[in-house]
Order: C-alpha cells, then sequence, then structure tokens
C-alpha cells in the first residue's frame, strides 16, 4: 500500500478513509495481519493494524522488508494523446522503471492540458501493483522547446523518430553505461519537420527507429523503454 507518511522502525501511520475502506472493507485484513508499506522514499516496511475503524485506521511499522530501490535515471517524455492511452503510457512507464515522466506538448501535440494529479495517481497504482519501492514522478505538461532550451547537461536524449532507420543497439556503445537518458515520443501527427530538424542537431540526440512500421504512440513508448533497457539498463 503507498501511503505519504514516513516509515521507519515503530513509525505509527494514520491512514485515510480511502485506505481504511480498502484495507478493511475491501481486503478484509484479519487482524494482526501485516501489511507492506511503501512511500517512495523509504523502502518497503511490514506494518501491523493498531486501530482499525471505517473511517481512518493507525498502522505501526515493524521491520523493513526492501530497501528502496531507484531505478536508472531515465525520463520518458511523450506527447499526450487521448485520455486512456495516456493513461497507458503512465502506467507502462512506472512499471518499466522509468525514473520521471514528462508530458510534452509538440505542435501536433492536441491535449493543451492534463490532469497531472490523475497521472500521478496511476503511477503510484503501477508502482503498487508491481511490487516497487519507487514511485516516478509526473511533471506538469512543459512545451517541448522550453524543455530543450533548458536541457540538463550530460542527458542523453533518445529520440524516436519513425522516419529514420537507425540501430538502436548503437545507443550501449555511443555514451556511459550510468550516464542518465530521456525518451522523446511523438503525438498521432509525429513531430513537425521544424522540431525534426531540432532534434536531429540536438548535441545530445540519438536518433533511433523502432523498426520498420509505424507505431502507435503508446506502443512505440513501450517498445523504446524495452529497447533503452536492453541497451542500457540494469
Ligand atoms: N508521423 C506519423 C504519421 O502521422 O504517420 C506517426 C507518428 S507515431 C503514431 C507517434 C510517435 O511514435 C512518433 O512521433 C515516434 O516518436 C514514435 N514512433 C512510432 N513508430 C516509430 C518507429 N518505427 N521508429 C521510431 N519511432 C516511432
Amino acid at each position: 500500500l503507498y501511503v505519504e507518511h514516513p516509515l521507519g522502525a515503530g513509525q505509527s501511520v494514520p491512514l485515510d478513509r480511502d485506505q481504511a475502506h480498502y484495507l478493511f472493507g475491501v481486503m478484509r485484513l484479519a487482524d494482526g495481519a501485516p501489511v507492506a508499506l511503501f512511500n517512495g522514499r523509504d523502502g518497503e516496511w511490514q506494518a501491523g493494524v493498531a486501530e482499525a475503524g471505517k473511517r481512518g485506521g493507525t498502522l505501526v511499522c515493524q521491520e523493513q522488508s526492501k530497501p528502496l530501490q531507484l531505478p536508472p535515471d531515465l525520463w520518458l517524455m511523450f506527447a499526450p494523446i487521448k485520455k486512456a492511452r495516456t493513461d497507458f503510457i503512465v502506467e507502462k512507464a512506472a512499471e518499466m522503471g522509468a525514473a520521471r515522466i514528462l508530458p510534452v506538448q509538440t505542435e501536433f501535440t492536441n491535449s493543451e492540458r492534463i490532469r497531472q494529479d490523475r497521472l500521478q495517481a496511476h503511477a503510484v497504482e503501477a508502482a503498487e501493483q508491481c511490487g516497487g519501492t519507487y514511485v516516478p514522478d509526473v511533471a506538469e505538461l512543459q512545451k517541448l522547446p522550453r524543455l530543450l532550451d533548458q536541457w540538463p547537461a550530460g542527458r542523453e536524449l533518445m529520440f524516436c523518430d519513425e522516419a529514420e532507420a537507425g540501430n538502436t543497439l548503437q545507443l550501449a556503445a555511443e555514451t556511459q553505461k550510468n550516464a542518465p537518458w530521456a525518451i522523446l515520443i511523438g503525438p498521432e501527427g509525429g513531430f513537425s519537420e521544424a522540431e525534426r530538424k531540432r532534434l536531429h542537431n540536438h548535441p545530445q540526440s540519438h536518433v533511433v527507429s523502432l523498426g520498420p512500421r509505424i507505431l502507435r504512440a503508446d506502443t512505440a513508448a513501450v517498445a523504446a523503454m524495452t529497447l533503452w533497457q536492453q541497451a542500457l539498463g540494469d
């Protein structure tokens, strides 16, 4: 279960109404049964029930069951598409171990707004589901040119461009094993010519093909993360 509260030996963790409903109403947690808690910072802790009520409750941390496992420093940058597909991208990126998820507004991006809180909740659920101890941060929507203007020194960019027949396996040879990376996936309509030019000229850009077929953006995000993991992940 994800909680915001700090976790540590003997630490009491208050539960809100939804969490209490889930644990005691839905999961029918028996007295004394341990609950695995994580908050994205302190690893995973086994906790026991100290108080159980309909509107809340308290758990007490007993012992750490997993240390915090930080993912590799990989950003997934993507242009938001339809709601359900955007949710899918965030969920899969969190499952596959992205450290940060950055929705970006490109020239052909249809949505001008995202529900950052909703997407962050999807990232939490995905981390919960796959037993992670870390939750990637979902950033607010940012404009692509602004992000490129403020590009962090040393971060490599895997620019997924369907118009380019590149070789993904070269990624490993081209950079340091532990360099920070970002993957960039475009919207349904792809990138404009001006954007492609800028991305091709970006000093840290590695232009990558995901194969001969044009993939939907959500498929492309999963394929790109898989290739990156294979070439550079742990
Ligand atoms: N521009 C295209 C069009 O309208 O025909 C389609 C864009 S595709 C649906 C969405 C994004 O997925 C692209 O901008 C690119 O980042 C990524 N993508 C899809 N297929 C790809 C491939 N074969 N190689 C590299 N990137 C791909």
